[in-house]
């Protein structure tokens, strides 16, 4: 979540989980609610998970009220961020006086808010990504008495929760991102892509009333889990783009084997 004119100034210290973070966020504070306008959110596929559920809508209508397509930079591959208000301040949609009103269900980008997280380097040196601050100068919360590592500040948030199911899904991109500028993906392959990313009811019906079933040899308990947990729904479409896109894991050790094998 970045205030596109506060890019700048972002903290160029990298920081890891031991790193401390002087801050807390609480009504009261003059600058309370600042922060949700003008601002740059890209969704992460769980948040689309949560919000549509909070809010009772399919995904399919979730994308088309609040969320504008994008392509990531150096990665062609399509994202969403989430549409603003056309009001003087670009509000977010679920910004009240009183504050967020989905706040539990708040997308991965504001859980992280102040610090913010680098995993789509491919240096060496950033391979596993690391964390930086972003210090704007309205946000008094810096001025706060509170100290915490940035893994309790993940922990508390509970980003550390959203990490670890948008995890294959972070590394498909950070992977796409190494590709050779000429190695393009079919159209095909980038609708597949923005189908299991953001319209998880999509994908369902798609699995379930197509002939995917037919095709592989999915185990029982699998097709089970699928069924009745999008989170888990989510995690298998990822780990079949990875199988699809980048041929991840070898014939004999998928679990993507056709059935007739
Ligand atoms: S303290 Fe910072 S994060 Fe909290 S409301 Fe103020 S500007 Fe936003
Ligand atoms: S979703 Fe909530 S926390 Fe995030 S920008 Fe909007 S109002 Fe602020």
């Amino acid at each position: 979540m970045e205030n596109k004119e506060d890019l700048a100034r972002i903290n160029p210290v990298q920081l890891d989980g031991k790193s401390k973070l002087q801050f807390k966020c609480h009504k009261g504070l003059n600058c309370f609610t600042k922060c949700c306008r003008g601002i740059n959110i890209m969704l992460t596929p769980y948040d689309i998970i949560r919000l549509k559920n909070r809010l009772q809508l399919t995904s399919e209508q979730f994308l088309a009220i609040y969320t504008k397509p994008e392509l990531l930079e150096k990665t062609d591959l399509p994202v969403v961020t989430l549409k603003l208000l056309d009001d003087e301040e670009e509000s977010c949609p679920f910004v009240k006086d009183e504050g967020c009103i989905i706040y539990e269900d708040r997308p991965t980008a504001c859980r992280y808010y102040p610090a913010g997280v680098a995993t789509l380097s491919n240096k060496e040196e950033h391979k596993d990504g690391f964390y930086f601050l972003i210090n704007e100068p309205h946000c008094e919360g810096f001025k706060e008495d509170n100290i915490q590592t940035i893994t309790e500040w993940r922990k508390d948030q509970g980003v550390d929760i959203h990490d670890e199911i948008n995890e294959g899904w972070t590394e498909l991109l950070v992977k796409k991102r190494s590709f050779p500028k000429n190695i393009k993906l079919t159209d095909q392959s980038k609708k597949m892509f923005f189908m299991i990313s953001y319209n998880i009811d999509e994908f369902k019906e798609f699995v379930f009333n197509s002939s995917f079933l037919k095709r592989y040899a999915i185990e029982d308990a699998v097709i089970e889990e699928i069924k009745k947990d999008e989170k888990a729904l989510l995690q298998f479409g990822i780990r079949w783009l990875s199988h699809i896109l980048f041929n991840k894991d070898k014939k004999e050790n998928s679990e993507f084997k056709t059935a007739s094998a």
